[in-house]
């Protein structure tokens, strides 16, 4: 392990080499037992060598983007726990025949990356504004809300393979569908993304997104810890009003709870354990199948030693 922690401490400066990290600091959950190493990268060409370092030592490599629908376990994470920087200087914009290309690092916030493109006048992107996720989680989960996803609007992708060799992927190879994409079937990494968009009214634009967090801040439970909506959208039915209907609103594990304002959300309390949430995920599979025979998928990622769910 000496070995390694040096081959990471000279492909990055030493001081974005943590040992121990506690992951409950880099999820929007505030859950999560520590990384063994944490690494922060600052470049593409970093980000591939840390991730040819991790192929080489047959180490395991969580690529981290906002930790906004992960749920991390209690015992935290073996091997190296990687976040490229949030660097909005790779910010770009191109014209082209069919409109603008933007271009943003995958540590970007997507927020942040709404907010610029908003500022260039184009349109297209206000759906994500309010997703509070980094691009290249967003591209690696094709994140939706509001009519829109990264599927309606995705140029291309530029992604890393485990050997470190990158491939540009255009919308089709993507293989976007919903929650779902060929970089999560692949083990893929996102370093960049493209979109097109087209001109509109700055103004407009602003207005739409101010309008769109207005409808999540009376509709999801913001002032709670939570990783969004904790299950997928079964086929005909809402998540949220099955549970309801379960009569599940408020049920509690420990510190964990059905969120009372939208019975989607898990909510941290304060003092939840992972095992505490998957405890009530369980629960809630299992009560929602008997009382309505609909087998509900999580849509949070349950990553580590623990998480392995009953129903
Ligand atoms: C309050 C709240 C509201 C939300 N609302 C929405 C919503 O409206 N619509 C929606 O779709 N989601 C929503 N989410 C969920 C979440 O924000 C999205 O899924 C988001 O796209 C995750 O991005 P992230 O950077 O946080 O990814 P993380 O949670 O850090 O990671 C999620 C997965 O993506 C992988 N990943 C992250 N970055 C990369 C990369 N660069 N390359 C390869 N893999 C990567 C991780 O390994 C992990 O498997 C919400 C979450 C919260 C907390």
């Amino acid at each position: 392990m000496d070995t390694v922690l040096q081959e990471l401490k000279n492909i990055v400066s030493p001081d974005r080499v943590l040992c121990n990290e506690p992951l409950s600091k880099h999820t929007t959950f505030k859950i999560g037992g520590p990384a063994d190493f944490f690494v922060i990268t600052k470049k593409s060409e970093e980000t591939a060598a840390v991730i040819r370092c991790c192929n080489q030592h047959n180490l395991p490599l969580l690529m981290l983007g906002k930790g906004s629908n992960l749920l991390i376990s209690d015992a935290g994470i073996r091997g190296v726990v990687l976040k490229q920087e949030d660097n909005t200087e790779g910010f770009f914009v191109t014209q082209c025949e069919d409109g603008y290309l933007v271009t943003g690092g995958a540590g970007m916030n997507l927020s942040a990356f709404a907010m610029k493109i908003a500022n260039e006048s184009l349109t297209g992107f206000e759906f994500a504004a309010g997703i509070p996720g980094s691009l290249g989680g967003a591209v690696y989960m094709n994140a939706g809300a509001y009519g829109g996803e990264i599927k309606d609007c995705i140029k291309s992708a530029r992604v890393l393979t485990k050997e470190g060799e990158i491939l540009s992927l255009n919308r089709e190879e993507l293989e976007l569908s919903y929650r779902s994409s060929i970089i999560q079937k692949k083990g893929y990494y996102v370093i960049d993304a493209t979109f097109l968009l087209q001109k509109g009214n700055r103004e407009d634009i602003l207005i739409k997104i101010e309008e769109l967090n207005q409808a999540r801040k009376e509709k999801q439970p913001l002032e709670y810890p939570s990783a969004g909506s904790t299950f997928k959208r079964p086929e005909g039915y809402f998540a949220g009003k099955l549970i309801m209907d379960a009569g599940l609103r408020g049920y509690r594990v420990g510190g964990a709870m059905v969120s009372e304002k939208h019975c989607g959300f898990v909510i941290n309390t304060g003092d939840a354990t992972a095992k505490d949430v998957l405890q009530l995920i369980d629960d809630v599979r299992r009560i929602v199948k008997e009382k309505f025979g609909v087998t509900l998928e999580p849509e949070v990622r349950l990553i580590g030693e623990e998480a392995n769910t009953n129903a």
